[in-house]
């Protein structure tokens, strides 16, 4: 099958989110028979039947930290995948927060849903997980929730980087280095104050040094749609040369076309990370 990738939502604020401007249901990364959804947010199974995805196909379900517009309806895309548990499978790997919780919000996945898959496995930044010949690296970000962790792609055919929410620091970006696609939450537009997240000059400047082949702009604030992401992308593009998409609900990207030569040295089984895995 050729690998896709789909976005199921792109709001990135609590205002977009709440008026439903855009969808937050995250993105969908379908490679080597592996479907994976990343960062379930409110919206996910409506966006999942609206763009023809089966949530029982989802293999592995990411969430990088505990906000709201990241894992609201991870439970629900849990249930969905496993028929609420009844047909116990597949993978979750999430940051820390949302199984032990942080000083301002309780644990997002109770025990209940957590037994619904196979395996969990909570990592902290800086580490490898392979799943069959897709190998996944945990990315630092600097959030507002500590544990927030990014992920990075290595497929057989491409490399991709997903920053999550992070704010621009020059230290963070060695470890995007050498990704075909990066997608890049860009909350905030040109000439926008942020410290928890990105605007679309800080984008221009991990673009310009990443050198991608595509960057992908998503996850948008209130400042950002009334913009228009479209003629940020383009701002981006322009000064960048770089092929810069807003995405939009339901837009696809066929990530071999964009794929340098990517073959990677990947690991076959699930990698063991004693201190970061929970056994169910
Ligand atoms: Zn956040």
């Amino acid at each position: 099958m050729e690998p896709k990738i789909i976005f199921l939502g792109t709001a990135g604020d609590h205002y977009v989110t709440g008026k439903s401007l855009r969808s937050a249901g995250g993105i969908i990364i379908q490679v080597e028979d592996y479907q994976f959804h990343l960062d379930p947010g409110p919206g996910s199974l409506s966006s999942m039947k609206n763009f023809d995805i089966n949530p029982r196909e989802t293999t592995c379900v990411l969430a990088s930290h505990a906000h709201l517009n990241h894992c609201g309806d991870i439970n629900a895309v849990l249930s969905a995948m496993t028929l609420n548990g009844i047909d116990k499978k597949g993978v979750l790997i999430c940051g820390k927060s949302l199984i032990q919780g942080t000083e301002k919000i309780k644990p997002v996945i109770p025990p209940y849903y957590q037994n619904f898959v196979e395996r969990i496995i909570i990592p902290e930044a800086g580490k490898h997980i392979g799943i069959e010949n897709i190998e996944i690296q945990t990315l630092k970000t600097l959030h507002s929730d500590p544990h927030n962790i990014g992920f990075k792609f290595h497929t057989p055919d491409f490399v991709l980087s997903y920053l999550s929410d992070t704010f621009y620091s020059a230290d963070l970006l060695k470890q995007y280095e050498k990704s075909d696609i990066l997608i890049i939450n860009n909350v905030y537009p040109f000439g926008t104050k942020t410290k928890i997240n990105v605007n679309s000059f800080h984008t221009t400047k991990i673009i310009n040094k990443i050198k991608p082949r595509l960057a992908i702009i998503t996850h948008f604030g209130k400042k950002m749609i009334q913009n228009d992401p479209v003629e940020e992308a383009r701002e981006i593009a322009k000064q960048t040369m770089t092929q810069v998409i807003a995405a939009t609900d339901g837009m696809v990207i066929m990530p071999r076309s964009y794929a340098a030569n990517s073959k990677q040295k990947t690991l076959n089984v699930f990698q063991s990370q004693q201190q970061d895995t929970i056994s169910n």
